[in-house]
């Protein structure tokens, strides 16, 4: 029997900086490595020396610390065509966002270029083989290119990174993989979503009311994923819509990699029909629009705040969040008080402000679904500040539910 230890370096007891260190018999594994990018930002543990690292896909707070760690170590990482491409994208931009905030940097440009060789290819169904250890990938319906990695041996482990289980516009849903032991993510434990089909169909109708009262609609997304399944949303609509920000790069990649997304076809029509930003000139076209799909998604920065600040105070006009508003940041704060932070300075916002849930994570009860199709021994949950609930139910489904802290060593 395959002997595993294993310890969160982050990421554990909390949503942000994952990174889960498993020994397996001889072999050290590392499972993502992020940070958690709030002002200032939160870093894991340092990882001891691995000999390989998988990435699930490339969010910050699963990717983030990846040049730092290949700054140090001669390991490869392995993960999808389509996690490196954004993650790439992603680190060059923290570099770009730390500056401009001063926080000190973990890592710099050049510490990017070398993690940028340091990636090795899997593709869903393959396998990668690390000393011995079989490690096979499959699609983890979070983001396109998000894999959950199924650790093999005479028992076998599954690492879920973040995963959703229903189909999106964007990507399929996960679906379960037999296994012994299940590390899973615990975001949604004690909260499910609405339905998705009525959730797009109350944006929809919210932004025709918008236009209809001569408003115009805003709505931040964040740039990985829920630009993309916003824009297959929108394209049916028959007014013009615009996307500023980061969102464009990333849309760009998809369409060159489109066997990760559900249809690359229809994400084509999507583009096409959607009006881009690539210079001033444009975004003054885009404020006079009267929808902008932008970034950042929870209003910490980015061209979102420039298209807000002018409609603050048109009451016809509307801002519609599209995911969840973490503590501390400015769209949390927008919801809570009506207030934004615009350089410094505390802004009154008078125009209406709506939220609607395009999560890309499973709800509890897919969650508790999704452990049951996997049918383990152990359950490990991490990337959740409210795991007891999860686990209470799986409890009583007859599953072993392990929660340790970060840093705390746990066996599997
Ligand atoms: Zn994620
Ligand atoms: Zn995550």
């Amino acid at each position: 029997m395959m002997r595993i230890q294993g310890e969160f370096l982050g990421g554990g007891h909390e949503v942000g900086r994952l990174g889960i260190y498993l020994k397996c018999d001889r072999t050290r594994l590392l499972f993502d490595y992020g940070m958690t990018a709030t002002a200032p930002p939160l870093y894991p543990r340092e990882s001891p020396p691995v000999d390989r690292m998988f990435l699930t896909h490339s969010h910050l707070d699963h990717c983030g610390m990846i040049p730092w760690l290949t700054a140090r170590y001669d390991i490869d990482v392995v993960t999808t065509p389509m996690s490196r491409e954004i993650g790439l994208l992603l680190m060059e931009d923290s570099i770009k966002v730390g500056q401009s905030e001063g926080y000190p940097e973990p890592y710099n440009i050049d510490d990017v270029k070398i993690a940028s060789k340091r990636f090795r290819e899997i593709k869903f169904g393959g396998t990668s083989d690390a000393d011995g250890l079989q490690v096979k990938a499959h699609s983890a319906g979070h983001i396109p290119g998000a894999t959950m990695y199924e650790l093999g041996g005479s028992s076998t482990t599954l690492v879920t990174g973040d995963i959703h289980t229903i189909d999106t516009r964007l990507v399929n849903g996960a679906k379960p993989v037999r296994c012994d032991n299940l590390i899973m993510e615990s975001t949604y434990s004690g909260r499910n979503h609405e339905d998705r089909a009525k959730t797009e169909y109350r944006l929809l109708k919210k932004v025709e009311e918008v236009h209809e009262r001569g408003g115009k609609a805003i709505i931040p997304a964040f740039a990985v994923g829920r630009t993309q399944e916003l824009l297959l949303l929108l394209k049916d609509m028959k007014r013009d819509f615009w996307l500023d920000g980061m969102g464009r790069k990333v849309s760009k990649a998809y369409l060159s990699m489109p066997e990760y997304v559900r249809s690359g076809k229809r994400l084509r029509q999507a583009v096409n029909r959607t009006k881009m930003v690539k210079s001033r000139h444009g975004r003054a076209r885009a404020a006079r629009s009267d929808t902008i799909v932008t970034t950042s998604g929870m209003l910490d920065g980015g061209p979102v705040i420039d298209y807000l600040d002018n409609l603050k105070d048109d009451p016809r006009s509307a801002i519609l969040l599209t995911g969840y508003q973490v503590e501390g940041s400015n769209g949390r704060r927008l919801l809570n008080d009506g207030v934004i932070d615009v350089q410094g300075a505390t802004v009154k916002v008078n125009c209406e402000v709506a939220q609607f849930d395009f999560s890309a994570h499973a709800g509890h009860d897919q969650l508790l679904e999704f452990a049951r199709g996997c049918a383990p021994e152990k359950i490990v949950l991490c990337h959740g500040d409210n795991r007891e609930v999860l686990a209470e139910d799986l409890r009583r489904d007859g599953f072993e539910v392990l929660l340790p802290l970060n840093g705390e060593k746990f066996e599997l």
